[in-house]
């Protein structure tokens, strides 16, 4: 087992070992955002006949040559035609019909005219400018034509590919499976949300925040309760959640007396692949597989925001990678520095960092005390700054990447029309 190694080199190993889930087939409005699984061809065009894109009047451009405002062309309306309308008959020669949005083109028609350029006049309208062939016509098979590739796989599906699946007659898709996440925490001062939080016990946090990053990105949390600080209650709870696609446990992780998650881990079976990351917050990680079937195992730090933050940083990629996710990280954005910051060398640092829209540029400042145990410096923040392993120093006005948690404040007061 290694140990001490950076953040980079932790997240290669973990991603090595991330496997892509099998397919299941869903209704398809219960697909979206999911990743379709298989490669979807059209059986059918769209649309599926000529019409009309405009209300107005459908003929022959041909019969309507150098019409304008002031040389309308007259003809003879012979029929109306709707949206929904078949059967119908051909146009007849040197006449117009009566079209709306969506209605099939009448055989020998090849131009629409808008309503605004004809005058309707009882059984004749005057047509006011001079059509060329096509205008306002919806070709068939111009969205799609049969055997077109129209979803790849891989796509996270989304309102528009509901909306195109159904139109191809499709109820049911094929997408990747979600991934199942046994989430333990682990402490003998911990309690559930209504425990007893009084005599130095607290809530264990970690078993929801942990929860709702992975409903967050798509993955099924399954709830593995608190364990005692013994490897037998351990073991126990953490056998219920062998069958899971990943093992996350909090806590008991490090190298105090009670903490004995790495040797029930190995008790388990688990094959540890390393322990200990040049990061603050999350050194104490612990990482494992096991040979054969299993869950990926994690054995997250106890503080919350190293739960976290070691969450966002090597569980998301790799729960996002077995969902079939091909974009695994959070987006990126370099920033200004709003204020002086400081540390020793030697670990990548994530700075909690409240960023705001200053003019052209995103200003970042901590969200103040950094310490692992301080959630609320987490919940102020939009975003974690990169602060060098090596680097000592980062000045006010220096530039720096962020990682965005949340993308809200890049919200536009305007809509930008
Ligand atoms: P440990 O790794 O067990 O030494 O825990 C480190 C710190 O994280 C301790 O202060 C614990 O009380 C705290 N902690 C551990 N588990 C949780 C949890 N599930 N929720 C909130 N805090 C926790
Ligand atoms: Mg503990």
């Amino acid at each position: 087992m290694r140990t001490g190694i950076t953040p980079a080199e932790a997240l290669r190993i973990i991603l090595d070992h991330a496997p892509g889930l099998g397919a299941e087939t869903l209704a398809v409005p219960e697909a979206l955002g999911r990743i379709c699984a298989e490669a979807v061809v059209s059986a059918r065009r769209l649309p599926p006949l000529d019409n009309s894109a405009m209300d107005g009047f459908a003929l022959r451009a041909a019969d309507c040559r150098g019409a304008a405002a002031e040389r309308p062309v007259v003809l003879p309306v012979a029929f109306e035609v709707a949206a929904g309308d078949a059967g119908l008959r051909a146009l007849p020669a040197r006449s117009a019909a009566r079209i709306l949005t969506g209605a099939p083109l009448p055989a020998g028609a090849d131009t629409v005219v808008r309503q605004e350029d004809a005058l309707r006049r009882g059984d004749e309208v005057e047509i006011r400018a001079a059509p060329a062939p096509g205008d306002h016509v919806r070709r068939a098979g111009e969205d799609v034509r049969e055997g077109d590739l129209v979803i790849r796989p891989d796509t996270q599906l989304s309102p528009a590919h509901v909306g195109m699946l159904v139109s191809l007659g499709r109820s049911f898709v094929a997408v990747r499976q979600q991934p199942r996440v046994a989430i333990l925490s682990g402490g003998d001062e911990l309690v559930e949300p209504d425990g007893d939080a009084s005599g130095g016990r607290i809530v264990s946090s970690n078993s929801w925040s942990i929860a709702a990053e992975c409903r967050a990105l798509g993955a099924l949390p399954v709830y593995l309760g608190i364990a005692k600080d013994r490897p037998d209650d351990l073991e126990r709870r953490m056998r219920a959640g062998l069958h899971c696609d990943a093992l996350v446990s909090s806590a008991g992780v490090s190298v105090g007396d009670r903490d004995f998650v790495r040797g029930v881990f190995e008790k388990l079976g688990c094959r540890l692949l390393f322990h200990g990351v040049r990061m603050k917050p999350g050194y104490p990680l612990a990482f494992g597989v096991f040979e054969g079937r299993g869950p990926l195992v994690f054995g997250l730090p106890g503080n919350p925001v190293s739960a976290l933050v070691t969450f966002e940083q090597f569980v998301r990629p790799a729960l996002l990678r077995m969902a079939g996710h091909t974009r695994l990280f959070r987006p990126t954005l370099e920033v200004t520095l709003g204020e002086t910051l400081r540390k020793a060398p030697g670990r990548l640092h994530f700075v909690r960092v409240r960023l705001s829209r200053e003019g052209g540029r995103v200003v970042a400042h901590s969200t103040g005390n950094q310490s692992s145990g301080v959630l609320r410096s987490l919940c102020d923040a939009q975003g974690l700054l990169l602060f060098a392993a090596e680097a000592e120093e980062l000045r006010a006005g220096d530039t720096a990447t962020v990682q965005l948690l949340d993308t809200a404040f890049l919200a536009a007061e305007a809509p930008g029309f």
